[in-house]
């Protein structure tokens, strides 16, 4: 058993994380020491503070991790679940620096978390907890437009983003750009069109890049494109409800979606947004008419498919089942859903690894994208579409006199159009993710890297060196 294995021989989340980065590190000709200041969660704050539950009162554990301060403010979510510990948060915080960089968002890595069962509570006491641990992070300068950013994560969403700005703001009133100490707001609280189906859409994007590349696909021995290409999604919470409906829309076949409760499977496809609807109607996904029930959830993933795509949490890929999936490609929706050791099992077996720290780099994308129009105080697209749209105008009227041609009005409507808010999100979010899968694929080529996590790792830690290297405190 290695030093970094825990009494029952499996690793700590923390140390799945730097055995990743260990392995990048060999392409790296840098002092260890410097190395070793990258990997390090500089703060991890961890609170207990007392909430009035009806008439008992509980004591609630929570964090914050800023995982890196080369860039700030920090910036990563907040999750809401009884599985929160300070390992998973310095490790999911670990990722979102990496993250940040491979994307060239310019933050430090940060995650909390709040240990609690957010379906278990009402709504009421959720904001009362919420409220009550934005004031603890305030106390401590732990939030903050140019400090500390968080977001939505598991177990939390729109809702919970606004009770953080409301505290945010009451505490902090006058400050002009208070709307930036957090994203993943409401389009009415200063929130951005697109962000809510960032991460799910940007998986979309990275796995269609993977998919355009006929070298890439003849290796796993599957045509180029995604259209009929077999899916099984695992978690149907914000980022895999967003990545199924993308993938279907495009023309992928969903073979499986799992949830908590079971999966359903149809090898002719299912139709996404009537299993959506069903789910909404029966609180669960199981009895889709169109599908057969499988019991055990975690069999979904180990069902012939294409592409599997783990949106839900960490580590549901391990040893024990890694040898039994049939897929050729696994796209990381989630954060660290693959083990080290099925990452190895897996990479023997050929299959690619599209890795999280690149592939579900979306969300904090368009969350910098939302706190950029926060501090500039203005909607994508408020000043230019209609200049844009007079600019076509005229353009439209030159072509049809020179080709004396007229535009159908159809065609027109498409050409003349200046861009709205979600237009620009979404170019800005597809360019992103293209970008990463060609600088990601151009390392693990010319180092001659054999996966592309490990190749992801050494472009994320070259960037973050460069960084530190820039502000003088490297040699
Ligand atoms: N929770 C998301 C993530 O893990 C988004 C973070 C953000 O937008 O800051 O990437």
């Amino acid at each position: 058993m290695s030093k970094n294995q825990n009494k029952t021989g499996s690793y700590s989340f923390f140390n799945c994380i730097e055995k990743n980065f260990d392995k990048a590190a060999r392409f790296i000709s840098i002092e260890k020491g410097l190395l070793e200041q990258i990997k390090a969660c500089n703060s991890v704050y961890r609170m207990h503070f007392p909430v009035k539950i009806g008439k008992e009162v509980k004591v609630i554990e929570a964090y914050r991790v800023q995982h890196s301060h080369h860039k700030l403010p920090c910036k990563g979510g907040i999750r809401y679940s009884m599985k929160v510990n300070q390992d998973e948060i310095m490790t999911l915080a670990a990722l979102m620096t990496y993250k940040c960089a491979i994307v060239d968002v310019p933050f430090g890595g940060a995650k909390g978390g709040i240990k609690i069962d957010p379906q278990t509570i009402s709504s009421e006491n959720i904001e009362k907890i919420t409220r009550r641990y934005t004031s603890e992070l305030i106390k401590k300068n732990f939030i903050g437009p140019g400090i500390d950013v968080p977001a939505p994560d598991y177990g939390t969403g729109e809702k919970e983003m606004s009770w953080i700005f409301d505290t945010f703001l009451s505490l902090r009133s006058g400050d002009v750009d208070a709307l930036a100490c957090v994203t993943g707001k409401p389009i009415s609280q200063g929130g951005v069109r697109g962000r809510k189906e960032a991460t799910g859409l940007g998986v979309f994007y990275g796995i269609r890049e993977l998919c355009h590349v006929k070298e890439e696909m003849y290796s796993v021995g599957l045509d180029v494109g995604l259209v009929g290409k077999k899916i099984i999604i695992q978690g149907l919470g914000n980022v895999g409800y967003h990545a199924a409906s993308f993938f279907h829309e495009s023309g992928a076949i969903i073979i499986a979606l799992a949830e908590r409760e079971g999966a359903i499977y149809n090898k002719k496809g299912l139709n996404v947004s009537k299993v959506f609807l069903h789910l909404k109607n029966n609180g669960s996904i199981l009895n889709f008419p169109e599908a057969k029930n499988i019991e055990n959830t975690e069999k979904a993933l180990e069902l012939e498919c294409d592409i599997l795509i783990p949106a839900a949490l960490e580590n549901v890929i391990h040893k024990n089942n890694a040898n039994r999936i049939k897929a050729k490609i696994i796209g990381e929706a989630a954060n660290g859903p693959i083990t080290p050791e099925a990452d190895e099992i897996l990479d023997k077996k050929g299959v690619i690894i599209v890795p999280d720290i690149y592939l579900n780099a979306g969300g904090v994308t368009v969350s910098y994208f939302e706190w950029l129009k926060n501090l500039s105080h203005v909607r994508y697209g408020r000043m230019e579409k209609k200049f844009r749209e007079n600019v076509n105008t005229e353009f439209l009227k030159v072509i049809e006199t020179v080709c004396k041609k007229k535009i159908s009005i159809e065609e027109k409507k498409m050409i003349l159009r200046g861009p709205r808010e979600i237009d620009l999100v979404r170019s800005g979010l597809e360019d992103t993710m293209i970008n990463g899968f060609h600088k990601i694929r151009d390392i693990k080529k010319s180092l001659k890297i054999e996966n592309m996590r490990t190749a992801a790792f050494v472009l994320s830690i070259n960037k973050i060196i460069d960084s530190y290297e820039k502000l003088g405190i490297f040699p």
